[in-house]
C-alpha cells in the first residue's frame, strides 16, 4: 500500500512513521509512506501515481478537479487527519469510486481549552501584561476585564467540542445560552438553554462558534446577525473561518459592535497559517488589517495542537487507513 501525506509538518511525522511501522509487521501488502510538505490541490495531484492512499488536512484543496486527477492517478481513499471535511467534493469522490475518512472525534477538551484560552486573555488582557510587567510597565491602565461568572454566553453547535465548552463555562458559574439544528439532552442536563439563534445573539455577551462550515452556515456572522448582538460584544470562531464574513467583523470593530474577537480560523487561512512568512509582504489586506485592531487576538490554527489531541488524531487516521472506519458519505 503506498500512501502519500501532504501539508505535512514535522511534529507528527515520527508519530505517523512509528505507528505504520507497527502496522507494517502485520500488513500485507507492505505499507510505503512518503511525505510531502506542500498541499494537495489540482496543481501537485499529479505526483500520486501509484499512490492508493493520500493523508490531507484542514487547508488541502479537495476539490472536483483535484478529486478527477487522483482518480486517473490509481487513488481509493482520501484519510482527513482532522474533524471538519469541507475542504473535500464528497460528492465527486463518491462518484469516483473513492472513499473519504476523517476523525470525527479527538479530545474535544482540546479545542475547547483553546476557546477558554482565547475567552480570558481577550477579557484579562494577560498577553499585554506579559510584555508590559517584562518592560518594567506595571501601570494596569488599559487592562481592565470584566468577571466572566454569572454572564451569559451563547453557544452556536452543540456537538462534541460545544458540550465541551459548555461544561467548562458552566463551571465558571456562566449562563448558556445554545443554539443548535439538533438539542441534545445532555446539553440541557449540563444547564445550557436552547434558544431560537436570534435570541442567542439578542442576549448573549460572548457568542462562541462551534458548527461546521457548510452552505447553510457560510458568513452566519455577517452585518446582519452583528446588529441583533449587543455592542461590544465577543466574538469567538475555533470553528472554520468561513462562518464569519471578515469584511464585517472590519466594520463591526470599527464602530465599536464588536468589543472583543477571538479567532483560531480565518476564511482565507490557506494562503498563511502552517507556513513562516515573517519574512514575506502578507498580501490578504483584510487579515492585516484585523491583525491592527487592539482587541483582536488570532491564533493560527492551533486549537487542535495538543499531544494528547496528536496522538489521537494519528492513531485513528492509521485505523482508518488500514480498516476503512469513520467513512464520510453524502
Ligand atoms: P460535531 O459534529 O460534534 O458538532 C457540530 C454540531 O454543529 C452538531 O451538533 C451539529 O448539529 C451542529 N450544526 C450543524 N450545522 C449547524 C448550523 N447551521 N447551526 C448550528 N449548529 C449546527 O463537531 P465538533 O467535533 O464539535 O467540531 C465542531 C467544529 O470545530 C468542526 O466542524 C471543525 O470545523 C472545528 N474544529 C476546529 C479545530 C481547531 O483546531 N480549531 C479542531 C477540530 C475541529
Amino acid at each position: 500500500m503506498n500512501i502519500a501525506f501532504f501539508s505535512t509538518r514535522s511534529y507528527e511525522k515520527d508519530t505517523f512513521l512509528a505507528l505504520f511501522d507497527t502496522a507494517s509487521t502485520k500488513a500485507t501488502p507492505p505499507i510505503n509512506v512518503s511525505f510531502y510538505e506542500h498541499g494537495l490541490n489540482k496543481h501537485t495531484a499529479h505526483l500520486c501515481k501509484g499512490i492508493s492512499v493520500v493523508v490531507v488536512f484542514v487547508n488541502d484543496d479537495v476539490c472536483a478537479a483535484t478529486i478527477k486527477i487522483l482518480n486517473e492517478c490509481g487513488v481509493e481513499h482520501i484519510a482527513l487527519r482532522c474533524a471538519g471535511f469541507n475542504n473535500v467534493d464528497i460528492a465527486a469522490a463518491t462518484q469516483c469510486g473513492i472513499s473519504v475518512s476523517r476523525v470525527p472525534a479527538y479530545s474535544p477538551e482540546t479545542v475547547a481549552e483553546h476557546t477558554l484560552a482565547l475567552i480570558l486573555t481577550l477579557n484579562r488582557k494577560t498577553h499585554k501584561a506579559y510584555n508590559r510587567v517584562r518592560e518594567g510597565n506595571f501601570a494596569l491602565s488599559g487592562l481592565l476585564g470584566f468577571t466572566l461568572h454569572s454572564k451569559t454566553v451563547g453557544v452556536v453547535g452543540t456537538g462534541k467540542i460545544g458540550k465541551a465548552v459548555i461544561r467548562i463555562l458552566r463551571g465558571f458559574g456562566c449562563r448558556v445560552l445554545c443554539y443548535d439544528i439538533y438539542e441534545d439532552e445532555e446539553v440541557i442536563n449540563m444547564g445550557g438553554e436552547y434558544v431560537t439563534l436570534t435570541e442567542l445573539f439578542k442576549s448573549s455577551i460572548i457568542v462562541t462558534l462551534h458548527c461546521p462550515l457548510n452552505a447553510q452556515s457560510q458568513h452566519m456572522i455577517n452585518a446582519q446577525t452583528l446588529s441583533q448582538m449587543p455592542d461590544g460584544v465577543m466574538l469567538i470562531n475555533t470553528s472554520r473561518g468561513g462562518l464569519i464574513d471578515s469584511n464585517a467583523m472590519i466594520q463591526g470593530l470599527k464602530s465599536k459592535k464588536i468589543g472583543y474577537l477571538g479567532l483560531d480560523v480565518y476564511e482565507r487561512e490557506s494562503e498563511l497559517f502552517f507556513t513562516d512568512h515573517s519574512n514575506e509582504i502578507i498580501q490578504d489586506d483584510n487579515f492585516q488589517r484585523l491583525t491592527t485592531f487592539p482587541n483582536v487576538l488570532i491564533t493560527g490554527h492551533q486549537g487542535f495542537f495538543t499531544q494528547e489531541a496528536l496522538s489521537e488524531i494519528a492513531h485513528i487516521t492509521v485505523d482508518n487507513i488500514i480498516y476503512r472506519n469513520n467513512i464520510v458519505s453524502l
